[in-house]
């Protein structure tokens, strides 16, 4: 078969004849690689970094975000059966700590967890995967190839899920069940992790209010206002002119990682607000704070600072179902998330920049 195989710390990659995966256990599946997403964390390992060979070998098969279709089963697999579309998890747990012993490696106390295309474990970019099925999500098939989104949408799932689980467990004289609804809500970034979570808070009644840096008549914002919600551009950000217009945020969900502006979010968080981060920043560079100001704010309006990474596959189960959802609601709307595509044997072109008119980008291999 084919694969797009990176050596992990260096910029090379390319297609290459690799080894079809076999099934080994009677738990296993083998899924036909439909498309597979691109994201930063792709991006990063294509420049050198973040990624990570399985042991004993030399070269990565890239990939996380994936949709396949299952071309044959184990004699004991009992979730899918052949020609049903999966997406498969990302991360493997490390067999050892608490939360991955109880299938919740998200929260892995070890870090010797394995991910899937970026650490110590072949991904999805090839024409096969074997996976063993406890990891593998039955994809409806009116989801089409938007459920290539699956695993970005998994990650807003637990991000937002955690949030107003939080807040309606604190906020006790809340009566409505659905804690979000009419509460004013702001994402920032509105990459695909930060639109899908826009749709997601408008899915559960949330005035959403998405901050970037594209234009406002650029597809981003487009997309947002076609969801109801309401396009700010931060370029030439005025902070207190937005505090004024908006004094009670109760949620933010960051989704840019940019950490010094993640610093202003807290300073525009509600009283009782809670600030989700879900961007992963760069380590540099060090800027200054006042810290002082920013933990007196904390404490004396009951805030909290959440950080959120991975998922787990309930995450990935409640994500297609609110893609249903949203996909009814506003109808076409999340097949315009996908903004650019290339075969397989040009996966180059997918690194290149595209820009703010680049939502989400993926590599198909069905063609
Ligand atoms: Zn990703
Ligand atoms: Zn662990």
């Amino acid at each position: 078969m084919k694969a797009i195989v990176l050596k992990p710390g260096t910029t090379q990659i390319q297609v290459t004849d690799f080894p079809d995966p076999i099934i080994q256990k009677e738990t296993q599946i083998k899924v036909k690689i439909i498309a597979v997403g691109i994201c930063g964390t792709d991006r990063e390992e294509a420049i050198g970094g973040r990624a990570d060979a399985p042991q004993g070998e030399d070269r990565l098969v890239i990939g996380h975000e994936m949709l396949g279709s299952v071309v044959e089963i184990g004699s004991k697999v009992s979730k899918v059966k052949v020609k049903d579309r999966v997406v498969i998890s990302v991360r493997r747990g490390c067999n050892a700590c608490e939360p991955c012993l109880a299938s919740r490696s998200d929260y892995c106390t070890t870090g010797n967890y394995k991910e899937r295309g970026i650490k110590g474990a072949h991904g999805f970019q090839s024409t096969y995967v074997v996976d063993d099925e406890s990891y593998a999500i039955k994809v409806p098939d009116e989801l089409g190839d938007i459920a290539v989104m699956a695993e970005p949408m998994a990650v807003v799932q637990k991000a937002i899920q955690e949030a107003i689980l939080l807040q309606s467990c604190r906020m006790n004289w809340i009566q409505n069940p659905n804690w979000s609804q009419g509460k004013v809500a702001c994402v920032a970034g509105l990459g695909p992790i930060g639109l899908l979570a826009c749709a997601v808070l408008r899915l559960k009644g949330a005035h959403v209010i998405g901050l970037d840096r594209a234009p406002p008549d650029g597809i981003r914002a487009k997309l947002l206002k076609a969801m109801g919600g309401t396009f700010v551009n931060d370029k030439n950000f005025d902070m207190d002119a937005f505090r004024n217009k908006y004094p009670d945020l109760q949620l933010i969900v960051d989704a840019a990682g940019v950490a010094q502006f993640d610093f202003n979010l807290i300073e525009l968080l509600g009283p009782n607000g809670i600030l989700v981060l879900t961007g992963v920043p760069a380590e540099k560079p060090q800027f200054p704070v006042n810290g002082s100001k920013l933990m007196r704010q904390i404490v004396l309006k009951n805030q909290i600072i959440l950080g959120s990474v991975n998922e787990s596959i309930q995450h990935f189960i409640d994500g297609l179902h609110d893609m249903q959802e949203i996909k009814k609601k506003w109808p076409g709307v999340l097949e315009q998330f996908i903004t650019h595509q290339f075969h397989y044997t040009e996966f180059q072109k997918v690194f290149e920049k595209h820009g703010s008119e680049e939502i989400k980008a993926i590599i198909r291999w069905d063609k």
